[in-house]
């Protein structure tokens, strides 16, 4: 086992608080099937993206492309989304900032109010997961309907999503089968397009009723001021088309200078994710409609900081320059143990979620990811924009060693010593905490 656990409080060696430690930040190794569900994902997932990339005849002028789009942005974020704000209004868009989670709900609440409206349908988007959208909307009494199906069984699952592109790709039919089985009494059925089809049916009724959108944007191209999403199944087309009122939820770092680099980062990111030049569906908005065609009659834009701004001024804004294709999850011999669950219910799991989660989350729930670790590098290499993955996480590393006192250190390293010459000390420990 390589997973990099570290425990705040080594001095307290009793194994009942380690496994309370544990416990609290669901840093356990998921059960064997769940493992191996993982594994499979993961192979299959790098397999179809190294073929992708070896048939694309220009791979590596497209990442250098895709790599100069993300730091021609980053070298002046402020500059650029000041025009892309005044592109969007020149558009007819109402522009909104939100400096944190809170204040994106309320914008969304304060929109919803004014437009005399109480449902909506959402798109699948890691930002809605990261402000806590459905818990903002149930508390405000707002229906909110997730379109996406992996987001539609995270909820009958009662489970978060573990990846960015595949939602619910850690859940095995058996047991997508059960929860619907549980859920919606179907009969047993291992046909996985049969249940696909079974979580679909709600969400087609539920579209045709669509009036008011929450979306997340996938990227954002500041000189014209449009917006992007991508997806394979047309959710995001259907929503646009059909909703009357659209709230477009962006992180203020998923921008394009230009449709140029947009086209760039639309195609790397395809490649990565899902092993294909282009996805799909590229839907793409810019103003509200006319009266005589289809499409949204009013857009208002949430651009979301929520401790970008942070990581940036503690030197690691290197790792906004993902774009959340999900590629160096599937590469990760630590994620393949722990699945999308160890990360304290961010939504960004794997190690780029190890690597924002420190500043992104409270440091008690984040920093421990900086040790979600086991040092093989392959993530750095599976990442279309250079994130310098592992640069990253040593110097969360070296920030903590620095601003805790180096006694609990020796303690906890002390304390390892001891019991690693004797495994029958704690396999049982880590057996019985294990998720059945
Ligand atoms: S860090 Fe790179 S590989 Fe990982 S999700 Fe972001 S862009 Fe993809």
């Amino acid at each position: 086992m390589c997973c990099g656990f570290r425990l705040r409080h080594p001095g307290v060696v009793k194994l009942d608080k380690i496994s309370e430690v544990l416990e609290d930040r669901r840093m356990m190794i998921v059960d064997q099937r769940t493992r191996h569900t993982l594994h499979r994902l993961s192979s299959l997932a790098s397999t179809v993206r190294r073929t992708a990339w070896a048939r694309t005849p220009n791979a590596d002028e497209l990442k250098r492309q895709a790599i100069a789009a993300r730091d021609r942005v980053l070298a002046d974020l402020p500059g650029h989304l000041a025009r892309l704000e005044a592109a969007a209004r020149k558009h007819g868009v109402a522009v909104h900032r939100a400096d944190s989670a809170q204040d994106a709900n309320r914008l969304i609440v304060q929109t919803m109010r004014e437009l005399s409206v109480t449902d909506a349908l959402r798109n699948h988007h890691p930002l809605l997961h990261e402000i806590q959208l459905d818990r903002a909307a149930k508390a405000n009494a707002i229906q909110l309907t997730p379109l996406h199906p992996g987001d539609h069984l995270a909820q009958l699952a009662n489970e978060q999503p573990g990846h960015p592109i595949w939602p619910m790709g850690q859940l095995s039919v058996e047991s997508v089968s059960a929860t619907l089985q549980k859920k919606w009494r179907i009969p047993e059925t291992y046909d996985p397009d049969h249940l696909a089809s079974t979580v679909r049916m709600p969400l087609r009724r539920a579209l045709l009723r669509a009036y008011t959108a929450i979306m997340g944007v996938d990227f954002a191209s500041v000189e014209e001021g449009v917006f992007a999403f991508l997806d394979n199944d047309g959710h995001n087309a259907s929503l646009t088309g059909l909703a009357r009122h659209v709230i477009l939820l962006l992180s203020i770092e998923q921008i394009a200078a230009n449709l140029e680099d947009l086209d760039a980062l639309i195609q790397v990111f395809s490649l990565n994710a899902w092993g294909r030049p282009l996805p799909a569906y590229v839907t793409q908005l810019q103003s509200p409609a006319p009266m005589d065609v289809d499409g949204p009659r009013t857009i208002h834009l949430i651009l979301v900081d929520n401790r970008r701004s942070k990581i940036i001024e503690e030197g690691f804004g290197a790792a906004l320059r993902c774009i959340q294709c999900g590629a160096c999850h599937t590469v990760c011999p630590v994620y393949q143990q722990i699945g999308g669950g160890g990360y304290a219910h961010s939504p960004y799991t794997g190690p780029i979620g190890a690597a924002i989660n420190p500043i992104l989350l409270h440091p008690e729930l984040g920093e421990p990811q900086a040790y979600l670790c086991a040092n093989s590098g392959h993530c750095q290499a599976a990442c279309p924009v250079d994130v310098p993955i592992p640069d990253l996480l040593h110097a969360h590393r070296r920030r903590l060693a620095q601003s805790h006192p180096q006694g609990d250190d020796k303690r906890y390293f002390t304390l390892w010593r001891r019991f690693l010459p004797h495994p029958r000390l704690f396999v049982p420990f880590i057996r019985r905490n294990r998720k059945k």
